[in-house]
């Protein structure tokens, strides 16, 4: 028998998404074709001038390690884009490049929390914050959001309520993955307002920032004021605006002090970021712009089509995206718990989906559908629901 393992390590479980695409897999290989509205990643290639220097990186022999915090022309070019894009003011040593936004909420966790800490996590919520937070010893307290019209809203007096003499830190997602929601400046102030009484950390998942298509743009929550970014850090990366997911590129913006912590565990954990894709990375920032406006074009268009086919579809309600690449309809409670919906949409129609329970509790009446995929494939999708629902109530 061998020696026990981290006990904190295993209380993380495993991914449903994973879990599901996996059974979709099995269903592949015998034979069915099924439409992926699972997957959270762009369906699209990295713009040509970042493959285009990263081969020149290659080439130029820049496989080399490199200061832990990132290159610094690469954190020059990201204050640069913040200050252009989100009206942020930071200087280069406030910023640490990490293996994606993974890699840089695995290092802010760890920064911040000790066993038994509590963090508050908005719900419905991404999975991995709650294993990041588990990973390191504290406790996860989810905090479900109100609705407004079909939407999901942060409830500030919730949040408040939540709060412990062992609370954190706060973690905050805009725009919101799995809602497709983007924060209004009052929702973010709601949550800075009860960091501040409570003297707790902002941690910001801004990946999402530059997949926006209502006419309120993306706040950063650390553009509110000083006293908020004094205790924000963000966390985001180029895989969903620029389309590289896998090429793990990401960065925390954080306080001075904070943002020289981050850098001394990422030395302690992967060193650096990879060399050749943060020389490939510049090019995304000072070479990209048309590309990216490009693939946000076809999400607008692709964000409508699901939306209106899925509000066609009885008991199926869809707010419009306002930003992500993610549908969050609410479907009729009758039909029971969203995982048994979506695992039979996926056994008797051929549609992977994401149920809204894996979120949390608020949205168990929810499914998740991303259009990072292609407006022909959204249109079978639907027609393939349509015929499949409502599904009998056994
Ligand atoms: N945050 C959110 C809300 C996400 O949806 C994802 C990926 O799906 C990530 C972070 C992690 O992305 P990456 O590590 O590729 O930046």
């Amino acid at each position: 028998m061998s020696p026990p393992l981290s006990m904190f390590a295993q209380s993380v479980g495993g991914s449903t998404i994973v879990g599901m695409r996996r059974l979709a897999d099995a269903l592949e290989a015998e034979g069915r074709t099924i439409i992926d509205f699972g997957i959270g990643e762009p369906d699209f290639e990295a713009p040509p001038p970042v493959r285009d220097a990263a081969i020149k990186a290659i080439r130029d022999g820049r496989g080399n390690y490199i200061d832990p915090r990132g290159l610094i022309e690469l954190r020059e070019s990201i204050a640069a884009f913040e200050a252009d894009r989100h009206g942020l003011d930071v200087s280069p040593d406030q910023i640490v490049v990490t293996p994606g936004s993974y890699g840089g909420l695995s290092l802010i966790t760890r920064a911040l929390l000790d066993p038994d800490d509590e963090v508050l996590v908005i719900e419905p919520g991404w999975g991995p914050y709650k294993a990041m937070v588990m990973l390191t010893g504290a406790k996860v307290v989810g905090v479900p959001m109100g609705t407004t019209q079909g939407r999901f809203v942060i409830d500030g007096e919730r949040l408040e309520r939540a709060v412990t003499t062992k609370t954190k830190a706060i973690v905050v997602n805009t725009p919101w993955n799995p809602t497709g929601r983007v924060l209004l400046r009052d929702e973010l102030a709601a949550v800075s307002g009860v960091a501040e009484r409570h003297d707790l950390w902002i941690i910001a998942d801004e990946v999402y920032s530059e997949l926006v298509y209502t006419n309120s743009a993306h706040v950063s929550m650390a553009s509110l004021d000083d006293d908020v970014a004094a205790r924000t850090v963000i966390a985001t990366s180029l895989s969903k605006s620029f389309a590289m997911t896998g090429w793990r590129l990401g960065y925390c913006i954080a306080p001075n002090e904070l943002a020289a912590l981050l850098a001394r565990i990422n030395q302690y954990t992967s060193r650096c970021a990879t060399s050749i894709v943060q020389y490939a990375a510049l090019a995304a920032f000072q070479e990209s712009t048309d590309y990216v406006a490009a693939m946000h074009e076809e999400y607008a268009q692709r964000r409508d089509a699901i939306a209106s086919g899925l509000n066609k579809i009885a008991g199926v309600e869809c707010p419009l995206p306002e930003g992500t690449f993610y549908a969050f309809p609410q479907i009729s409670e009758d039909w029971g718990d969203s995982k048994e919906i979506a695992g039979r949409l996926l056994q008797e129609a051929g549609v992977l989906l994401t149920p809204g329970s894996s979120y949390g509790p608020a949205s168990r009446h929810h499914l998740r559908l991303s259009f990072a995929t292609s407006l022909s494939k959204i249109e079978e999708g639907i027609v393939r629901m349509q015929k499949a629902l409502p599904f009998a109530n056994e």
